[in-house]
């Protein structure tokens, strides 16, 4: 399909394949609507028939495979996964976000495998504390933001003041993409500034999408007929200010992370969705070049990609898990042998899993910019590359320090060995780190956010019927151990009761004193330690 949003300025012409590709995910604090909103995107997307559909097919999944034990009974989403769908003539991939408010590894990793994010927030609530660290992250990335304001059918918060909001508190520039029309039991839909037309919102069928009255611009008589006098004149009134007192849209700015338009809607009433997704249609970005040891962009021919997620047990029939992978360029083809850069060998990826709503399918082929799963039953991890030969190590996939640090005990000591497997089992997945003592026995288990511990023990019981208590440990902080041969060894030797391996085989201090690790610096000076590790082959 010839598609001028596909090309970006400065950047050559893509493929049409891969043009009409958008890969994204969904930011925000939870309850502002993601999943409503996902559940739109699907439907019509044509993934799925029915509305609430997303959400039965989750649960029956989620009985099936019942380690999402934990999310039901909290309300949180602990899993992510990709969801592919087309939309007028585009693929879009969307890529989950773990939304629970502990924050964990896995949620900045789910942000390195997309080129854009939308951010929903909540009209009564406005920026709140998950949508604004989530932001940072995409902002760390420049990653273009599109912003949903949701729930416009109930008492919202003046439009200006949402605006200055999202600008004061986020430092980004706002442009009005549409302006609602009243608002709570009042709200009749938006005028769209971008194309000068009026949405009207259907209130008698929710899973409608909005009737669009194309216009002359907001003088158009014809407006009368569908916006009573009163709401009108404020209509004009506002529109004319903000287009005073607001930037215009630019794609640069948008493209470069500075401006984010903003549509107003109403997910549950499937209201705004589709002006959203054809946002992301006619915007893009398509997908962007890709950070490695050297720039790995879109259109060229042999195939690489990345892997930034891990899910183990997927389904506890086999226990096998998928490796997410961003395809960063080139056509992937079924059955394609792939170099895994880590172990240097050759795998053929015979079973490459697209993810369509809440079923998975086997797919023949996949383009830059797609998100495919490839079952395995361990080789694959975290930052590990794939690629047709060249040795290509993707950057920009962190791994974090954790923050909190706990002993795990086995619940039934004669079970211990079995613990091991399954830590070793999460540590791979991403969702901890487990880090192996030199002296004494057990593990400490690393989190980044408390809440983390207790999905663990909840996965350990549900997927090993292994019953586990994490204690406090007699440490707080781990950092990892790189430098000079000499003075690494000689530090080791001097402090065995406070190292540790991590599952990689790489060693980790652990301490409780920042004081201990400010130490080090000066009593082994070829010694340094670090709170991240660059995670690659
Ligand atoms: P998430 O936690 O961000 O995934 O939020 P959900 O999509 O689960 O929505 C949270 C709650 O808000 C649910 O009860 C939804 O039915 C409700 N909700 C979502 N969108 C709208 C909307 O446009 N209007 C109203 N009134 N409620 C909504």
């Amino acid at each position: 399909m010839p598609d001028t949003a596909s090309q970006t300025s400065n950047r050559p012409p893509l493929p049409p394949e891969i043009g009409r590709r958008r890969t994204f995910a969904i930011i925000s604090h939870p309850d502002a609507g993601k999943t409503t909103l996902t559940e739109k995107f699907l439907l019509y997307g044509g993934a799925i028939q029915m509305a609430g559909q997303v959400r039965a097919k989750g649960e029956a999944r989620r009985t099936r495979s019942d380690f999402m034990k934990m999310e039901q009974d909290r309300g949180i989403s602990v899993s992510a996964s990709a969801m592919s769908f087309d939309y007028a003539g585009h693929r879009f991939n969307l890529v989950d976000t773990p939304g629970h408010s502990d924050f964990s590894e896995d949620t900045y990793r789910t942000l390195t495998a997309v080129d854009a994010a939308i951010m929903v927030i909540d009209g009564a609530k406005g920026v709140e504390s998950q949508t604004r660290k989530l932001f940072e992250v995409c902002r760390l990335r420049d990653l273009p933001i599109l912003t949903f304001c949701n729930k416009m059918d109930r008492e919202a918060r003046d439009t200006f003041e949402i605006i200055d909001e999202i600008q004061d508190s986020l430092a980004i520039d706002v442009t009005p993409a549409s302006w609602p029309i009243g608002m709570g039991a009042d709200f009749l839909g938006c005028y769209d500034l971008l194309h000068d037309r009026l949405e009207l919102m259907d209130r008698a069928d929710r899973n409608r999408l909005a009737q669009s009255v194309r216009l002359d611009g907001l003088d158009d008589p014809r407006m009368a007929e569908h916006i009573p006098a009163s709401l009108l004149g404020q209509l004009r009134d506002e529109v004319q200010m903000a287009r005073e007192l607001l930037p215009a849209f630019d794609r640069q700015s948008f493209l470069e992370g500075h401006l984010t338009p903003i549509w107003f809607g109403s997910a549950i009433n499937s209201f705004g969705v589709r002006e959203l997704m054809e946002g992301i249609a006619e915007f893009g970005p398509p997908p962007q070049p890709q950070r490695a040891n050297r720039e790995v962009a879109p259109e060229e021919t042999p195939v690489a990609g990345f892997v930034f997620k891990v899910q183990a047990n997927m389904d506890p029939k086999h226990r096998d898990r998928v490796a997410f992978v961003r395809l960063a360029s080139g056509h992937f083809q079924r059955g394609q042998k792939m170099l895994h850069v880590r172990s240097g060998k050759q795998m053929t990826v015979s079973a490459p899993v697209l993810f369509l709503a809440a079923d998975r399918e086997v797919t023949e082929e996949a383009w830059a910019g797609d998100i495919i799963g490839i079952p395995n039953h361990g080789q694959l991890r975290i930052g590990d590359a794939l690629t047709e030969g060249e040795a290509l190590k993707f950057t920009g996939i962190p791994s974090f320090a954790p923050e909190l640090l706990r002993a795990a005990r086995a619940g039934d000591p004669l079970k211990a060995k079995h613990l091991d497997k399954a830590l070793m089992q999460f540590a791979e997945e991403g969702a901890a780190r487990v880090f192996k003592p030199m002296v004494g026995s057990g593990f400490v288990v690393g989190v980044v956010g408390a809440l983390q511990f207790d999905v663990l023990a909840s996965r350990i019981e549900l997927e090993y019927g292994l019953p586990v208590r994490f204690e406090p440990s007699q440490f707080t902080s781990a950092r990892w151990v790189s430098g000079d041969k000499a003075a690494v060894e000689g530090f080791v030797n001097a402090n065995k009761g406070h190292i540790a391996t991590d599952h990689d085989g790489d060693l980790v201090y652990l301490t409780r004193l920042q004081w201990d690790i400010d130490r080090v610096g000066r009593d082994h000076p070829g010694v340094v330690l670090t709170a991240t590790k660059e995670m690659h082959a």
